[in-house]
């Protein structure tokens, strides 16, 4: 057999874009399963969710914002602190950049070698690499909850922690007037997981149940398709909670009567592959979530730190 090329190393093609407006001053851009990204509009303010890998690509997302709205960008919140969703940053000339307390805690341990990693696994994601000025800092951070008054009749924007899940520090963005939840990378809808950094017994009980106890009508997540409607809400809750008992299930059950790694890889992608094998990087997270997973199983309570030479160690050994 072939072997893989690494990660998304081979995924060069530009995906189809997709603005949506999806309430009274809210828009989403998903992008066939590359990083989503928001904004939602106060009276005189913007408020962006996510900020993508390089201010070159964040650009492009603001262009066909500005179709919409010229107001200016007061506040810039990242759902955690992945390379891929900070990076471009400088693009927004926010006036605060909102992060959770964990996620400015990871940037300082680990922001330098996950834009490595990140740059390496996902190069197409890195358009104008050269125009990041350097890791981004938020200026705000919160432990529990951050309100944003949108002012008048818009209600408020809720940043809410709901848990250890994705990452330590993941962040959701709610409207409650609307019941539009950003999701981040906590919820996937028709997109595979990537667990590399996650928590998966918190994320798959308690975080997820948090999420959807928020009751949102329509949901954005990290990648893929806007869900609307309570149905497909559910629907991607679920699949994302599913993801991850699979994986815990088989993964879990190799580890208990002394497996491989290897052999926890095979049978988690044998056990997934029906369900999520078409959807976008599927291969590509595997190995980095069965390798973090196992590590759960081991006890080691906090994710390894990837690093591009690590990268590629656990690709030669579970996709080579
Ligand atoms: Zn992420």
């Amino acid at each position: 057999m072939m072997a893989k090329p690494f990660a998304s190393e081979a995924d060069t093609a530009a995906k189809d874009e997709v603005l949506e407006v999806i309430g009274e001053g809210v828009y989403a851009l998903t992008a066939g399963g590359d990083p989503t990204v928001g904004a939602i509009e106060g009276d005189d303010f913007l408020v962006c969710i996510e900020a993508r890998a390089t201010p070159h690509m964040a650009d492009k997302w603001l262009a066909q914002l500005r179709e919409h709205t010229d107001k200016p960008v007061r506040y810039l919140v990242l759902t955690h602190y992945h390379a891929v969703r900070t990076l471009g940053a400088a693009a927004f000339d926010a006036d605060v950049i909102i992060a959770h307390d964990l996620t400015r805690a990871l940037i300082a341990e680990r922001g330098q070698q996950d834009w490595a990693s990140e740059a390496g696994r996902m190069p197409r994601l890195f358009e104008g690499a050269e125009t990041i000025p350097g890791l981004t800092w938020p200026d705000v951070t919160f432990s529990d909850t951050l309100t944003i008054p949108l002012g008048g009749a818009r209600g408020s924007l809720e940043l809410r922690y709901c848990g250890r899940g994705h990452t330590e520090g993941d962040l959701v963005a709610w409207l409650p007037a609307q019941r539009i939840l950003f999701a981040g990378d906590l919820v996937e809808s028709k997109a595979a997981l990537y667990t590399g950094d996650a928590f998966h017994t918190d994320w798959s009980t308690t975080t997820l149940d948090a999420v959807a106890n928020l009751g949102a009508s329509t949901l954005v997540g990290g990648r893929g398709e806007v869900a609307h409607g309570e149905d497909a809400v559910a629907a991607a809750i679920e699949q994302t909670r599913d993801f991850l008992m699979v994986m815990r299930r088989e993964v879990g059950a190799v580890h208990r009567d002394g497996g491989t790694l290897p052999q926890a890889f095979e049978a988690a992608h044998a056990a997934l592959f029906e369900a999520y094998g078409h959807w976008p990087i599927f291969e590509h997270c595997m190995p980095f979530d069965v390798a973090r997973l196992w590590d759960e199983l081991d006890g080691i309570e906090r994710p390894r730190i990837w690093t591009a030479e690590r990268d590629r160690e656990v690709w030669a050994e579970l996709q080579g």
